[in-house]
């Protein structure tokens, strides 16, 4: 029989990275993260962004994370945040 390794909850939590997630209340459909964010955000026919899984989008690698910042900086109405995962303790 053999045995595989599951990677710890730490791990998993560090391989998948932040995440951006938008308030839908606050957003006022200004467009200006998915100019800055375009592998990330796109727009809905209103204007408003739609993240890779909804409300929330996958992990933002090393290379987009600094695009991912810009977008976040750049919201007008601190709708789009960017979370990072926390380690269980
Ligand atoms: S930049 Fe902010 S307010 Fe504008 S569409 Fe994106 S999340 Fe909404």
């Amino acid at each position: 029989m053999t045995r595989t390794r599951t990677p710890s909850r730490s791990a998993a939590h560090r391989r998948r990275g932040p995440q951006l997630s938008v308030d839908p209340i606050a957003c006022a459909a200004h467009g200006l993260c998915a100019d800055l964010l375009p592998d990330h955000v796109g727009l809905d026919e209103w204007g408003y962004p739609i993240l890779d899984h909804g409300r929330s989008s996958g992990p933002i690698g090393a290379d987009q994370l600094p695009h991912a910042r810009a977008a976040v900086s750049a919201c007008p109405t601190l709708a789009l945040r960017l979370d990072h995962p926390r380690d269980p303790s």
